[in-house]
């Protein structure tokens, strides 16, 4: 067989005709690499529509509320859960840093990156999350990337809830190991599925303590159970806990597991108001992977300012433990009243509520109108959730006062009512199909 020959019996294998492979008459011609892009018309589409919710400037935004398109909406969609990003104490510790350090550490942990503010940060943070040891990433896609793919390697298990962030399935397909993924929250079909696994081979179950996208927190007693019975060791990320569950020290803490679960993920730049992130644990594990994760090795550190901000940040949420009530009265309200509407909240008991419409269509509409009308939230659709999941994805904050609250339901009721996203007025509440499937 001719090397063209080999070359299109390849092509057509793929399903690629000889006639739009770029081989003819014997010659052969470059696949332009971006082909691709001609066919991603989606997004154009959306945006001619003027439905296009995505990469969208905020003119100014401090916190609960925003400027967008020129006027203010109320945000509830950051995950700004505590309201520190316009702290007093915060942004006078970020502006202090760079006075003291400048702007940037200009190289990787590794080499000339490391500040005596990074261990003091590390320092703190094992103290605050009472483990061993903490180490720092310059964002939490790094830390969840960095640390699966250092400790996963040939041989062994990565197991992860179908629900987990795309950083800790990211993380797994970097590694060596083989992936497996067990229905959400679904403690038998984890069971199942490790008792199927070598039991020779090294296992690691990565869940969320609180999922993004559903705002429902991982049963963590039932599944460290389950991960001790197959000798599994456990890894939460904890990005949407730290600050929120257990006095603010996450899923583990919550439910009294922080000497069960063998490494908590966390990132900065959700309630510690700045961007980074971090894996506390045992020395020596983290030890290996500060020796091995390429995504801290071969990246630039944490600036100075984002490390202060953070150090700033739990000094805050360790004198003022009454933040947390105020974000969990504000979260509890808008469910109450949101499910009194009629939407579908899905599963969430926590400050992520999320409002379950199922289209995408739909959902970007509501989104616009809510949007047109000074309601602030996100837009999700596939892959960010299954299938005819699409939802907005709503969160709400320590600092929104209930005028805030109050104004955004008048909005959500109004718009609600006017796109049929729920029932008409008075009509009682029915629980739809979804909120029993969403996680
Ligand atoms: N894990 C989860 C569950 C997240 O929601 C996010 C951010 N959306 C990350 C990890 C990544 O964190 P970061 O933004 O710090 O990169």
């Amino acid at each position: 067989m001719t090397f063209i020959k080999i070359v299109s019996h390849h092509f057509q294998a793929i399903g690629v005709t000889s006639s739009d492979n770029h081989i003819s008459r014997g010659i052969v011609r470059n696949m332009d690499i971006f082909e691709k892009v001609k066919h991603f018309t989606q997004a154009k589409e959306a945006m001619e529509l003027g439905i296009y919710p995505y990469f969208l400037p905020l003119q100014n935004s401090e916190g609960t509320t925003a400027i967008f398109e020129g006027h203010e909406v109320i945000m509830i969609g950051s995950n700004n859960y505590r309201g520190l990003t316009t702290h007093p104490k915060v942004r006078q510790a970020a502006m202090d840093a760079i006075k003291v350090y400048g702007t940037s550490c200009t190289g990787s942990r590794f080499l000339n990156g490391t500040l005596e503010l990074h261990l003091e940060l590390e320092r703190r943070l094992a103290r605050f999350m009472g483990s061993e040891a903490a180490l720092t990433f310059t964002t939490g896609y790094q830390a969840n990337v960095g640390t699966i793919s250092a400790l996963v390697t040939k041989g062994d298990y990565v197991i992860c809830d179908k629900e987990d962030h795309a950083s800790i399935v990211d993380g797994c397909l970097m590694s060596y190991g083989e992936m497996r993924r067990f229905s959400h929250n679904d403690v038998n079909s984890l069971d199942t599925m490790l008792s199927r696994l070598p039991v020779e081979a090294g296992k690691l179950v990565i869940v969320d303590g609180v999922y993004s996208m559903g705002g429902d927190i991982a049963p963590l007693p039932e599944l460290v159970t389950i991960c001790k019975k197959h000798g599994a060791r456990i890894m939460v990320d904890d990005a949407h806990s730290i600050g929120v569950l257990g006095n603010g020290r996450g899923t583990a803490a919550h439910f009294g597991l922080e000497n069960e679960v063998d490494i908590v993920m966390g990132t900065f730049s959700k309630s510690l108001a700045s961007v980074g992130g971090y894996i506390s644990g045992n020395a020596d594990v983290l030890h290996y992977v500060q020796h091995h994760a390429r995504a801290l090795m071969f990246s630039a550190s944490l600036p100075p300012a984002n490390a202060a901000t953070v150090l700033a940040c739990l000094d805050i949420i360790e004198a003022e433990p009454a933040i947390i009530e105020q974000l969990w009265d504000n979260a509890e309200y808008m469910r109450t009243n949101l499910k009194q509407l009629g939407y579908d909240t899905g599963r969430s008991n926590t400050p992520i509520i999320p409002l379950i419409i199922g289209d995408d269509v739909r959902t970007a509409l509501a989104w616009r109108a809510l949007a047109n009308e000074g309601v602030y939230a996100n837009p999700v659709v596939p892959p960010g959730v299954p299938a005819h999941m699409s939802l907005l994805r709503t969160s709400y904050t320590a600092t929104h006062r209930r005028e805030h609250l109050d104004k955004a339901l008048h909005i959500l009721e109004e718009v609600g009512h006017r796109l049929d996203l729920i029932p008409p007025a008075g009509e009682a509440h029915k629980v739809t199909a979804t909120q029993a499937d969403i996680g």
